[in-house]
């Protein structure tokens, strides 16, 4: 595939303008599945002269993809039914699962069989990682003829001229210095122009942020809600690791309050290594929430310090996910466009799964993008389709299950909890008909409230937030624009250190923010950021932007 022709810009900068029919941004599950499902359809139908196009900020693919990771086996089935055959990475079947409520005093109830939540159930299931899943994924689209540019982030949506109909995207220049000025190393990024644009830039992306906001896609929808995830992979004694292979473990309660949502996971990804893992919900009212010191805490737990004894950490991450469910979907198409994948909050955070939901969401976007090709209509009436077919499949019928939960469990544990037993047995309708949502960045009390006590690091098991950054593998080039932009720094000052304590500085889980004892100005350590989103959300005043950094920057997730 070749640039056709070279545009100049009001700035002087010549753009090369690549053309394609389709282009995808993000190469995680959900835009790889459309890719792959896309490029059957358009061969089945005689039409494979099209051109798709997947772009990833990442250098390698499956860098920035994060996931616990157990999967419903149905959408990987549904778009490739000889899967296995085709060699899909699993790490394990599930064997066996629980789930283990912890107390404060390091005691726990184990709930299994009849007794472990029906959600939490996994027989049938699958432990991958997603990291490889993505890789295998990107190699299947490669074979089917997509075209696939790692390192490649998107800085915007191009629009038709005093329209609203997105007509592709510009990818971010490379080269820039800290002070704006051209370096010798200057690439101007390309203006990719699209029949149809594929927003699958995984959860909180910066393109569809100012979609939403542009556009009317949340209209009648409840705000998005999210929860941080943090993850280790442990290499474990040869004893534990026997013991856990296969076995699927979630736990709830402690360190977290009754009124507080969120939980924990470790599988047994490998007869030497466990996935463990923390997610708490951001809508926590804390000013001091610090979702790495929590998950420090729940490793310090008796029953998940067992687990850990005489093992040592290999890789650090941490990722923000769409919790909202149903009602928190935004309208999936528009004029020249798709959402899929966490882009579209296609996560069922009841059962803590979402690859299949991306994956099926991928499929029905690929299967209405070729319908609307060939109709030579791709506006917003031309993709109608998608969201139909939507309408009536079973990811709906999953999602539409599970449409109060989050709403629900905003309420605490027992509140929440007691909601979705009535749930389970309404069809998902529990106490309340259509429970709202809210903004996470609107749900933070005065720090003068906090309740959260500090962390204390005191083993192997216990890492701080710079030696867990080091495991990610995070880095940036230093001499670049910030990507981490403070739109109002005498906020910060004047505003947030009275009220919130600066709370920057405790959500970040890779120590970006630093307020030294004493300083006037927030230190940003831009290099550390794992690309999780948590600041972007949950900053109280929406005052800090996450924005692509130069391509190949960000974490170097490795089996994660
Ligand atoms: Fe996450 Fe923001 Fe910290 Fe980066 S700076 S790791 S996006 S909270």
């Amino acid at each position: 595939m070749k640039p056709t022709k070279v545009s100049l810009n009001a700035q002087g900068v010549e753009r090369e303008e690549l053309p394609v029919d389709v282009c995808i941004v993000g190469a995680g599950t959900a835009g790889l599945a459309c890719a792959i499902h896309l490029s059957k359809l358009l061969k089945e139908a005689g039409d494979d002269e099209r051109t798709i196009l997947v772009l990833d900020k990442a250098e390698e693919l499956g860098h920035h993809t994060l996931s616990g990771a157990v999967m419903d086996p149905k959408g990987i089935a549904e778009l490739f039914p000889d899967w296995k055959e085709r060699g899909f990475p699993i790490l394990s079947e599930v064997k066996d699962d629980w789930a283990e409520m912890l107390r404060p005093g390091g005691g726990s109830t184990k709930l299994k069989g009849v007794l472990c939540p029906p959600p939490l159930r996994n027989h049938g299931n699958y432990i991958v990682s997603l990291n490889e899943v993505v890789k295998w994924m990107a190699g299947q689209a490669e074979e089917a003829g997509v075209e696939i540019y790692a390192g490649f982030p998107v800085a915007e949506t191009r629009f038709e001229d005093r329209t609203d109909k997105v007509i592709g995207v510009q990818t971010r220049d490379s080269g820039i210095a800290k002070d704006g000025s051209q370096k010798a190393t200057f690439e101007p990024g390309m203006d990719v122009t699209a029949d149809v644009t594929v927003f699958a830039e995984g959860v909180r992306g910066n393109l569809a942020k100012n979609l939403f906001r542009r556009l009317d896609v949340m209209d009648g929808k409840n705000p998005q809600t999210y929860g941080t995830g943090i993850k280790e992979i442990w290499e474990v004694s040869p004893e534990v690791g026997k013991e856990m292979h296969g076995k699927v473990m979630h736990t709830g309660a402690y360190p977290l309050d009754m009124k507080s949502y969120g939980g924990s996971w470790v599988y047994g990804i490998a007869e030497d290594k466990l996935s463990i893992g923390f997610v708490v919900g951001l809508d926590h009212p804390d000013a001091k929430l610090d979702p790495h010191g929590l998950f420090v805490k729940w490793k310090q737990h008796p029953k998940i310090a067992r687990l850990l004894e005489g093992g040592k950490p290999i890789n650090y991450g941490a990722k923000c996910v769409p919790e909202g469910g149903f009602y928190s979907q935004p309208r999936l198409h528009g004029d020249g466009f798709v959402l899929v994948g966490d882009t579209a909050g296609f996560l069922n955070a009841a059962t803590l799964k979402g690859i299949h939901l991306s994956i099926k969401s991928g499929i029905l976007a690929a299967e209405a993008i070729a319908k609307s090709l060939k109709a030579g209509d791709t506006s917003k009436a031309g993709l109608e389709s998608y969201q139909e077919t939507y309408e009536a499949s079973w990811a709906r019928a999953e999602m539409f299950k599970y449409r109060n939960y989050r709403q629900a469990m905003a309420k605490g544990m027992v509140k929440g909890g007691i909601d979705f037993a009535v749930q389970m047995i309404t069809g998902g309708r529990g106490l309340v008909a259509r429970r709202p949502g809210h903004n996470d960045h609107e749900t933070m009390e005065p720090v003068s409230k906090s309740k959260m006590s500090p962390v204390k690091y005191d083993d192997r098991a216990s890492m701080d937030k710079l030696t867990d950054v080091y495991l990610s593998g995070a880095i940036h080039e230093e001499d670049q624009p910030a990507h981490l932009l403070v739109n109002d720094p005498s906020i910060c000052t004047d505003r947030c250190t009275k009220e919130f304590g600066n709370p920057c500085q405790h959500f970040c889980p890779a120590a970006v923010y630093e307020w030294p004892e004493g300083s006037a100005a927030v230190t940003i350590n831009a290099s550390n950021c794992v690309h999780c989103k948590t600041c972007d959300i949950m900053d109280p005043y929406e005052n800090i932007e996450w924005v692509v950094p130069e391509g190949g920057g960000g974490p170097k997730y490795l089996g994660m």
